[in-house]
């Protein structure tokens, strides 16, 4: 774990003014949710704050206050350099290594700005000059609520600042199931809920959005794509760019699908293939429960990484060729 003081930052950001925030690649709702929290927090301290995105992100992230404000580096290339080589601060939110963020990352990479690393993946890469940085945090919302309030600005955290953080915290945690949620992740939301956001309403927005195509492709993937590996506990779907497209695929439209096979009582891995004709690559999704560590294994064999139960990676093989490889692998990934 590796943190900078609150000192250490509250003295970085009374010098500068002009601030960007950069999250990953395929921004969730921890990314969006983080990086618009910081945004509005920045704003109200008098900054001039830019947020960039790779590209696109799902639909039902678009209801989050200021998503108006969010430039997507992929369609504004040349006006989103401009802003990023004006900045006299980088944040980079929810992810641990430059590579995440592709094109976007090369030119970070080449600029000579000092930048700021929140996040909770494992293993952070050595590009920042300022950490602040804990496995153990749920989200990358949870440490910028730690990062508001060490800088003595919780009476700032309003209802639109509430919003953004929440739901990160919702999605990072499964709606508040998985092992990383604690006693301090419910006080956090016990504060967010004092400035009067509704829960429900949240959720409802985040996942009460599905298309007639995507719940189709739901049930296809579940009933027809589904494997269950004979005599390991694990589980895996793998979509073709052609079955995709059937669905009218949409970005978003796979998020979660990677978890439904842990309801098979027993199931303690769960591996979802993305194929992409228009990336070129097999993206991948894996899931674990236990001690059973999926960012060393898509580290190792997948060129990804992310946290010990949850990670991805990517291949550049074909999808079946991807797929027979993970099952080769599989065994050693259970022992
Ligand atoms: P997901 O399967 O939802 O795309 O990602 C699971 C977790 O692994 C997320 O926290 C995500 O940020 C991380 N992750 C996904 N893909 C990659 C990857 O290619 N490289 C690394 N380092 N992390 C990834
Ligand atoms: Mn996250």
């Amino acid at each position: 774990m590796k943190k900078d003081s609150f000192k250490v930052f509250k003295a970085l950001l009374a010098k500068v003014n002009s601030i960007s925030i950069i999250s990953h690649w395929s921004p969730d709702g921890d990314a969006m949710g983080s990086s618009l929290a910081l945004y509005h927090y920045l704003i109200k301290c008098g900054k001039k704050v830019q947020v960039i995105v790779p590209n696109q992100y799902p639909d039902f992230l678009k209801w989050m206050p200021g998503d108006n404000k969010v430039m997507v580096f992929q369609e504004n290339e040349e006006k989103a350099i401009k802003a990023l080589k004006k900045s006299e601060l980088i944040f980079t939110l929810d992810f641990n290594t430059l590579k995440r963020l592709e094109k976007l990352g090369e030119v970070i990479s080449t600029l000579d700005i000092p930048k700021v690393l929140v996040d909770h993946h494992q293993q952070p890469d050595s590009y920042a000059s300022y950490y602040f940085h804990d496995v153990n945090a749920c989200s990358t919302c949870e440490l910028i609520f730690d990062l508001i309030c060490g800088l003595g600005g919780k009476k700032l955290i309003d209802k639109k600042i509430a919003a953004c953080l929440y739901t990160g915290l919702m999605t990072d945690t499964g709606s508040f199931r998985y092992p990383s949620v604690n006693p301090k992740t419910h006080l956090i939301v016990s504060e967010l809920m004092n400035t009067g956001i509704v829960p429900a309403d949240i959720h409802s927005a985040v996942y009460d959005t599905y298309s007639e195509e995507r719940m189709k492709l739901l049930g296809y993937a579940l009933s027809e794509k589904m494997m269950v590996m004979i005599g390991l506990p694990v589980a895996y779907i793998a979509l073709t760019d052609e079955e995709l497209r059937r669905f009218n695929f949409k970005k978003g439209d796979t998020e979660g699908l990677v978890n439904y096979p842990f309801s098979i009582k027993g199931i303690k891995v769960c591996a979802f293939f993305n194929e992409s004709k228009q990336d070129g690559y097999v993206k991948i999704s894996f899931r674990s429960k236990g001690k059973i560590d999926v960012n060393k294994f898509a580290r190792s064999h997948f060129n990804g990484g992310g946290h010990i139960n949850a990670a991805g990676g990517k291949s550049s093989e074909s999808l079946h060729d991807t797929v027979n490889r993970f099952i080769s692998l599989a065994k050693e990934l259970i022992h």
